[in-house]
């Protein structure tokens, strides 16, 4: 069995004329991980993502997606991977299981068309046309295609975006039993408790470089960052931030049989995230400001 990854990228450079949308990126996918790229509007994601599919050209860098270059693999490396793509398709005269079933014909060995629909809580519109589901269902169909080839490596663009609360959900559930299949992921998200909860790794990504990477808990050092605490005393708010919060409980604890109104905050993914952002922007324009 070989372990190379099921993606590798090293030094991807993608312009679109004066625009350097992708700069030098570098990703890794490992066999059966989930990765999640998180980064503002325009900074690179689809695009680099639509590199891997082999739906866009590269100018540059070492790509390599299930062992094979996207630019120039054929048939067969298309049919190992899955594809949900931000956009959905114009197919709106189909019904959904005239679709699910037509795409399964496409892959030597589909999964049953039938179950993507109930996993993809589809059930109750399998006789619908596209054109006639709402924003969220019409996403959760193209989830149905990217997945019923049973791909070894999906690629998920926004997948959940216009999905009610619920959906979310059940789209996370189905996204754990995909990675109990072994199923590597790859997906761009902007809904940082998505990441956190599905990903194995985060990758922020911004002006087409990766600015951090590492696990959602431990993204940018969240993990080591001070913790605050805080309560009440005397009727005042006291909060105190310290590297050792289980000791200030702990002395709390000699002092109150209950605490009034404690909390052990730590940064969450999201204040990690924007503080990464702002400082790539305040880099960009101190070096623009060089030029
Ligand atoms: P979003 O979160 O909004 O989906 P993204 O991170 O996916 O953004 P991309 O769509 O990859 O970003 O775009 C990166 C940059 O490249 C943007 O500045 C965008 O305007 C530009 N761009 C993307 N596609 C094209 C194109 N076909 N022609 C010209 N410029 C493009």
């Amino acid at each position: 069995m070989t372990e190379e990854p099921a993606v590798r990228v090293r030094g991807l450079h993608k312009r679109y004329g004066d625009k350097h949308a992708v700069d030098g990126l570098d990703l890794e996918v490992a066999r059966g991980e989930i990765v999640a790229v998180l980064g503002p509007n325009g900074a690179g994601k689809t695009t680099t993502v639509e590199i891997l599919e082999g739906y866009r050209t590269r100018d540059a860098g070492e790509v390599s997606v299930l062992g094979q270059d996207p630019g120039t693999a054929g048939r067969g490396w298309r049919a190992r991977i899955g594809v949900v793509l931000q956009s959905s398709s114009d197919l709106d005269e189909a019904t959904v299981t005239e679709l699910v079933h037509h795409w399964a014909g496409f892959y030597p060995d589909p999964r049953d068309p039938e179950q993507v629909i109930d996993a993809v809580g589809l059930r109750e519109k399998a006789s619908a046309r596209a054109g006639a589901l709402s924003g969220g269902q019409r996403r959760r169909l193209d989830v149905a295609l990217g997945i019923v080839g049973r791909p070894e490596l999906l690629f998920l663009d926004e997948p959940t975006t216009g999905f009610d609360p619920e959906a979310r959900r059940a789209f996370w559930d189905l996204i754990a039993g995909l990675r109990h299949d072994g199923t590597s992921i790859l997906l761009t998200t902007h809904y940082l408790d998505e990441a956190e909860q599905l990903a194995d790794r985060a990758v922020v990504v911004s002006n087409g470089r990766v600015v951090a990477a590492g696990a959602p808990a431990d993204l940018g050092g969240r993990n080591a960052r001070q913790a605050m605490v805080r309560w009440v005393e005397d009727g005042e708010r006291r909060e105190i931030r310290t590297d050792t919060p289980t000791a200030v409980v702990a002395e709390l604890g000699t002092r109150f049989t209950e605490i009034p109104g404690l909390q052990v905050l730590r940064p969450t993914l999201e204040d990690v995230y924007l503080a990464l952002i702002d400082d790539d922007a305040a880099e960009t324009r101190a070096k623009e400001a060089v030029r």
